[in-house]
């Protein structure tokens, strides 16, 4: 692999980079090449650079992704707190670069009165991440915010797209092939600063009563099953507190797997079959992750 021209870039490249650092499981093997922008103009540039068949992943907070323990042989671009513009573009719309924490963005919206973006403020992850996840929670959704998003390809060509240009489900989102999230402008409602940040510490107490939100986690593995809730489903199956090595199914909520400290990917992994075997064997419901699995194994 020819090396690149690193002198033309502001960005920071590490190689075998253990990914365990930038997941919130904390497990994950190396990266071969792991490159932190210094903005989205370097981000472009870069991607000029990159021989076209080169396996690319995109990383904001590792909040919902199981790197596998073989690591990613291909290069990692890693937003957090890289592309992180947040501006007030006009009244009500909020521009933020997807390496920005959902949040910032949910108290950059309070500070400014506006309101919509509470529901962000309890997602550990970035606005990139949410946009490629159509992350929610407590009602709301990330896309039923989204005025426009900037996109960029392999060549480092930027589109701006509208919703349409998407397909939209639930925790699921299609867009055009081979274009990741560079930006977003969401449209929120005049309100009160005060009342939206109420609003954000009730929902943070909600959420830190009833989810293990001092342990390494993804949040929710699976997907609610329309009707119904994964977390209710496990529990039924008398799998809450079930542990595969490392890796623990939660007594305080059960669509979490917890790392309870030495829990490599593959112990999650076999966890997360195990609960689908044993769920569907109970109820009849083959639960679907929510949770993106990339790598290797070893
Ligand atoms: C304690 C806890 C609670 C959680 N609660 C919720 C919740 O209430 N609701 C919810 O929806 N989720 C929740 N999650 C899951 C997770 O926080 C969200 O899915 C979040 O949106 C992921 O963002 P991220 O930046 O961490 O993405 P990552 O985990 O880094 O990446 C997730 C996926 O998005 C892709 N991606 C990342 N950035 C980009 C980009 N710029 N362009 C294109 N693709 C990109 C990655 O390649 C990967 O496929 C929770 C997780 C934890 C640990």
């Amino acid at each position: 692999m020819p090396a690149l021209r690193m002198d033309e870039l502001r960005g920071e490249m590490r190689y075998d980079e253990p990914l365990s650092r930038h997941t919130s499981w904390r497990v994950g093997g190396p990266a071969r090449r792991f490159y932190q922008p210094a903005d989205s103009a370097d981000l472009v540039a870069f991607l000029g650079l990159l021989e076209p068949d080169e396996p690319l992943l995109w990383l904001g907070l590792g909040s919902n992704l199981l790197v596998r323990d073989g690591g990613f042989a291909g290069t990692v671009i890693a937003t957090q707190g890289r592309l992180n513009g947040l501006t007030l573009e006009e009244p009500g719309i909020i521009r933020a670069e997807a390496g920005v924490a959902c949040a910032k963005v949910a108290r950059f919206a309070a500070r400014a009165g506006l309101c919509g973006a509470e529901f962000l403020a309890g997602i550990p992850g970035t606005l990139g991440g949410a946009l490629a996840m159509n992350a929610g929670a407590f009602g709301g959704e990330v896309w039923q915010r989204v005025l426009k998003v900037v996109t960029v390809d392999r060549s480092g060509r930027l589109t701006e797209r509208v919703v349409q240009d998407f397909s939209i489900g639930y925790r699921q989102v299609t867009g055009p092939e081979g274009e990741w999230f560079i930006a977003g402008l969401l449209a929120l409602e005049a309100g009160d600063a005060k009342a939206a940040q109420v609003e954000i510490r009730r929902l943070l107490e909600r959420r830190a009563a009833t989810q293990p939100t001092r342990q390494p986690s993804c949040g929710s593995v699976f997907r609610n099953p329309p009707g119904d809730h994964a977390g209710r489903l496990i529990e039924a199956a008398g799998l809450k507190g079930y542990a595969i090595g490392g890796a623990r199914v939660s007594d305080k909520h059960a669509n979490f797997i917890v790392n309870t400290g030495q829990a490599s990917a593959a112990d999650i992994e076999a966890l997360i079959s195990h609960v689908q075997d044993e769920v569907e064997r109970a109820s009849g419901e083959r639960l679907i992750p929510e949770v993106h699995r990339v790598g290797e194994a070893v």
